[in-house]
């Protein structure tokens, strides 16, 4: 056995016994152990520890947005531990990466949104932005408003409170998730009918992605923000923007919720804002909210993690906020995903299977149909199989299957060029070809 090889099965083994991996099958990894051991990474591609380069599609976690491999933002992690790794951000204190890093979302945030709590994720950007909301609500002597509402396909995150807000089936099987989650399909009929039933004095906040991500990348319906900001105005309830996904570039403008017009009273962020260089995320909330909570408030507001604006977390979201700024990315975010949007076309004109093309920006997805006149799918989806043998030519991909979604998503790197996009669609034709070969049913 070869040295790479040897270290592989070494690293392999220990993976096994001792690391519990992040949505993973569990039997599946003592069956098979890792696929992939990551060592290094550069532009769009990923490297193994045995030596494979891959592309990677899906930014990774659709989060490393400028690309692998940026020594800028190692070298602002490394200024900033040098100096100060951590303090607390807690009660009055404060430091200058975190000030500036609220400064700079303030700034990129459209509207009047103003002011960020940050956290170290998504997830518990979103269950600080649910509670945040039922506080307000409390704070103005309606303690009952507190359910939140949000969309079938939606996600998330995993926390308690975050999945219980996720509409994703997957999510919603498990025995106890907290009280107080409604769920809407994305009509605004379905929203008007739910606040009728309901009651709007129950109801502390609305959340959507602008465009869902992990459920298939699905964009909505024509004119459905601005009736959504005029509902939620209507009835009291405030608008929450998922935008850990969208957030920072990825539709081709700063936010997502950019796109439909309108502005909502709070904002979800993380993935993009460090590009996955350091873990952070945050709650942003508009000028508005922002005063009535500074007039209302007379204790502590008792919410705060340990790592909420890690002052490292914190510079190294700058260096990458400057570096997306600086190298225009967003703008090859707008070419490069109609050059993707091409190439989906072209795939449609080779395979009859492929259909129901969706994107905006750097996000993508086609979807896989037995016929696309009637949106009909294969009884044993197909985009898992065209993802395993897409990893045989070198591609990482993501497929999404749940039911009513046989899908392949696409969010690369935000410094992709044309060629690079080319062969991504070259090598998913490939890979269809072959699996359509194999049979498919
Ligand atoms: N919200 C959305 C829209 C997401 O896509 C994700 C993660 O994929 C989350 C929230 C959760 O973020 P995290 O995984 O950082 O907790």
């Amino acid at each position: 056995m070869d040295s790479v090889q040897a270290k592989y099965e070494e690293l392999a083994a220990l993976d096994k016994k001792h690391f519990m991996h992040p949505t993973s099958s569990f039997k599946q990894q003592q069956e098979k152990g890792p696929g992939f051991i990551f060592t290094e990474g550069k532009g769009i591609y990923l490297k193994d520890v045995r030596g494979k380069q891959v592309i990677d599609a899906l930014s990774s976690l659709w989060n490393v947005n400028i690309g692998h491999g940026r020594e800028e933002l190692a070298e602002a992690a490394m200024e900033q531990m040098k100096k100060l790794a951590f303090s607390s951000a807690f009660a009055t204190n404060s430091h200058e990466p975190g000030i500036r890093l609220a400064e700079k979302v303030a700034e990129m945030t459209p509207g009047d949104l103003a002011m960020t709590f940050f956290t170290s994720g998504g997830s518990d950007a979103n269950d600080t932005a649910f509670k945040t909301a039922r506080y307000y609500w409390k704070l103005k002597g309606k303690p009952e408003k507190k359910k939140i509402i949000s969309r079938q396909k939606s996600y998330h995150g995993v926390s308690v409170g975050a999945s219980s807000a996720t509409g994703l089936p997957a999510f919603r099987d498990f025995p106890s998730l907290a009280p107080d989650f409604y769920y809407v399909d994305s009509s605004i009929e379905a929203l008007k009918e739910m606040i009728e039933r309901e009651g709007a004095e129950t109801i502390a906040a609305y959340i959507a992605e602008p465009v869902q991500g992990s459920g298939g990348v699905n964009l909505p319906p024509e004119n459905y923000f601005k009736d959504i900001r005029e509902i939620c105005d209507q009835n009291d309830i405030l608008f929450i923007a998922d935008e850990v996904i969208n957030g920072f570039g990825r539709t081709g403008k700063n936010f997502g919720i950019e796109n439909f017009g309108v502005v909502p009273d709070m904002m979800v962020i993380a993935k993009g804002i460090s590009s996955g260089y350091a873990p952070i995320g945050g709650m942003v909330i508009s000028e508005p909210l922002k005063n009535e909570l500074i007039e209302l408030t007379e204790g502590v507001y008792m919410h705060g993690y340990t790592y909420s604006a890690h002052p490292m977390c914190c510079a190294v979201a700058l260096k990458n906020l400057e570096i997306i700024e600086e190298e225009n990315l967003i703008e090859n975010v707008r070419n490069m995903g109609a050059e993707l949007q091409k190439g989906f076309n072209w795939l449609a004109d080779r395979h009859e299977e492929i259909g129901n093309i969706r994107g905006i920006g750097l996000l993508g997805a086609v979807e896989i149909l037995k016929d696309k006149e009637t949106n009909t799918r294969f009884s044993e989806p197909v985009s898992g199989k065209v993802v395993e043998e897409a990893l045989n030519h070198g591609l990482l991909a993501r497929s999404i299957v749940y039911e009513g979604q046989d899908t392949l998503a696409f969010a690369p790197p935000f410094c992709i060029n044309k060629e690079e996009v080319d062969t991504i669609i070259s090598i998913i034709d490939q890979s269809l070809t072959e699996v359509k070969k194999k049979g498919i049913k």
